[in-house]
């Protein structure tokens, strides 16, 4: 761990850490549930001493690291496969594609990163309960992460959670609360139990170890890549944390003076669920009234990390940009098919973007390093693909009953 701060990204102020939990104070006194959040913090590190103490031959991640490794949990998190797939890429036009499989966490999705830390932030702190709302998958990797510790999780996720998620969910051990509304409402009360009764929330950016937490994403590309930045990165987008921790973690090299620029950060939304694309296109903030997309872990009305994720994608000269759910289903047929790669519906909307750019005047360069986030396993959800496909009818076992 090296010495850091939190800053406010909206007002500036700074504060210690053990001064602040959630939002700024004063920022967050305009925030409720219903609107982007206000005040969301961010690390701002020594970087001075990053920049002494980081050695590329034997890199020590935890100087990026905000919570001391003796509270991390017993459970390996990241470090997951940056595949470089040519087959894929020669598709795009592209000749040198990358995919960061992170559905080979844990519990099978990017969250696994974030519940890490904020478990380890629970044991740095002496509390022994953490409260989620969750899509799914930040659920299911903070059930997991706490199955490591004594830590107990309490979530909050819709009743339409893909199955496979629930079932890991209760699996793991946690409390798993169904609720009878949508994502947005989940979130709402998981921040009214913590305010009233107590634990520490693992809402995705209103603690702002979430964003840390997916930063090590960011990091690790940059190593796997041989300490090289790409041309860009494809992030598919809900609340835009995973957007903002991939950010953070080139703004963090780049700060400890260890990179000279950041990669182009590409969003890409689904088509109902495309509150941070209209913001980022016009500069206005308004929801996406009705999220009906079958990936289901970027189904969000209310991103509450809109401000944050606008930010990247300027700061990055990077760009947003929609597809559809056939899109979306077409794009995990063909990262399965030509890589070997299963992610599920959210997962796969990276490169429905991908494959929508290059069709298009913004075409990135045959010569682009360019890298894909494939950010959850397939297994977590068959249901959407099976609409799409038919499994063959089965045949006698026996040659003559064989066509092939
Ligand atoms: C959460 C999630 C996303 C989106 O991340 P945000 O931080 O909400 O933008 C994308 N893919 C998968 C598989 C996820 O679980
Ligand atoms: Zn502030």
């Amino acid at each position: 761990m090296t010495p850091f701060n939190y800053r406010c990204t909206d007002c500036g102020r700074t504060y210690t850490r053990d001064e602040v939990r959630y939002l700024c104070p004063e920022c967050g006194k305009a925030y409720r549930p219903g609107i982007p959040l206000l005040g969301v913090l961010e690390a701002v590190f020594e970087y001075e001493t990053i920049r002494k103490a980081f050695d590329r031959t034997h890199p020590d991640w935890n100087l990026f690291c905000p919570v001391e490794k003796e509270f991390h949990p017993p459970i390996q998190v990241g470090n997951t496969p940056l595949a470089r797939v040519d087959r894929l890429g020669a598709d795009l036009g592209l000749a040198s594609l990358w995919v960061k499989n992170d559905g080979l966490n844990p519990s099978g999705s990017l969250k696994d990163r974030a519940s890490f830390l904020v478990v380890a932030e629970a044991r740095r702190l002496g509390i022994e309960l953490i409260v989620a709302a969750s899509t799914g998958n930040a659920a299911s990797a903070l059930a997991a992460v706490c199955a490591s510790t004594d830590t107990k999780a309490l979530i909050f996720v819709p009743e339409k959670a893909p199955k496979a998620k629930l079932v890991q969910m209760v699996l793991y051990g946690a409390t798993v609360v169904p609720i009878k509304g949508t994502y947005d409402d989940a979130f709402a009360l998981s921040l009214e139990y913590t305010a009233q009764r107590g634990g520490l929330n693992r809402n995705t950016a209103y603690h702002p170890l979430t964003i840390e937490g997916k930063k090590t994403a960011g990091l690790e590309i940059w190593a796997q890549l041989g300490f090289q930045v790409p041309e860009a990165i494809l992030v598919s987008v809900g609340d835009g944390v995973i957007l903002g921790g991939v950010h953070k973690a080139f703004v963090d090299l780049q700060r400890a003076g260890l990179i000279d620029r950041l990669p182009r950060l590409i969003g890409v939304q689904a088509e109902t669920s495309d509150a941070i694309h209209r913001y980022v296109e016009t500069g206005i903030y308004s929801d996406a009234p009705n999220p009906t997309t079958r990936a289901d872990s970027i189904s969000v009305t209310c991103p509450s990390n809109a401000h944050g994720a606008r930010r990247a994608i300027l700061e990055s000269q990077g760009l947003t940009l929609t597809v559809t759910d056939d899109e979306i289903l077409a794009a995990q047929a063909q990262l399965a098919s030509r890589t070997g790669i299963f992610t599920e519906p959210a997962g796969a909307t990276a490169l429905a973007g991908l494959v929508k750019l290059q069709a298009s005047p913004h075409r990135l360069a045959a010569s682009a390093s360019v890298v894909i986030l494939a950010t959850g396993h397939g297994l977590k959800d068959v249901d959407a693909p099976l609409a799409h496909i038919s499994i063959p009818p089965a045949v006698e076992p026996t040659l003559a009953a064989l066509t092939l």
